[in-house]
């Protein structure tokens, strides 16, 4: 039986969804169960409105520039509940294209200029007949933790104010191949180059971004029941293990 329930928002879900982002909805859920939570998953997409008061976390892949140029035009009108959600602490996984349209703007690899919300300060500029493509390894100071993963991006991403990296490069290229950083954290915000997909790869991120959404919703001195990540992984590792014949 559950002992939390909470629900997802999987921001344009049927059109940002490259390099199998949408496991990391697998990865949610799977875990989720772990945990005690119910966690359900709705896409919110085109013409459809966002309302934050009725999600606990929100999901948003990301995507060719072909995609993303129909999503900027529409997330415009979505740009103040976005916002209000992002500012209330709200908890959020962006990744690539979607990381890239809660900036200011993304100059895709043609020249054209793909708006973005500018919920949090970064931008993001293109380069010229290059992607940065590979593995990418990253460590978080903050959390002392190691994410590993695949990016493959146009993109060049520059942090703004208030934003600070969600790691710093060890293997890769990152937001820019210039400042050594990757992906942002914003509140409880995380933003990503990260594809493989990132939660697949990086257990305890998952873990994360569930517990904060869980302290958001039900306070932190609450979680009594909550199975500590240590436990959790355990449990990961001896089914991982075990004979199954
Ligand atoms: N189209 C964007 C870029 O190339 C985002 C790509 C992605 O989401 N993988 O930078």
């Amino acid at each position: 039986m559950a002992n939390y329930t909470m629900h997802l928002a999987h921001l344009y879900g049927n059109l940002l969804n490259t390099y199998g982002d949408n496991g990391n909805l697998l990865m949610l859920k799977y875990l989720a169960k772990k945990m005690g939570i119910d966690l359900t998953t709705e896409i919110v997409s085109i013409h459809e409105a966002f309302i934050p008061e009725k999600y606990d976390l929100v999901f948003f892949g990301g995507g060719q520039d072909f995609e993303q140029l129909i999503v900027s035009e529409d997330i415009q009108d979505k740009k103040a509940d976005i916002t209000r959600y992002i500012e209330n602490d709200g908890v959020m996984l962006a990744i690539c294209g979607g990381y890239q349209l809660l900036g200011h703007y993304y100059m895709g690899a043609g020249g054209e200029k793909i708006a973005g919300i500018g919920a949090l300060d970064h931008y993001t500029l293109s380069q010229d007949n290059n992607r940065y493509i590979g593995d990418i390894v990253i460590h978080n100071e903050e959390f002392d933790e190691t994410y590993y993963g695949f990016e493959n991006h146009n993109g060049r991403t520059f942090l703004g104010a208030g934003e600070r990296p969600l790691g710093k490069v060890q293997q890769g290229h990152g937001n820019n191949n210039e400042d050594g950083s990757e992906g942002v954290i914003y509140k409880n915000v995380f933003g990503s180059y990260f594809h493989g997909p990132i939660l697949a790869r990086n257990e305890i991120l998952a873990y994360r971004l569930l517990k904060t959404a869980l302290a958001k919703k039900y306070g932190a001195d609450k979680l009594t029941d909550l199975p500590s990540y240590e436990r959790i992984a355990d449990q990961t590792q001896q089914g991982v293990t075990s004979p199954t014949h």
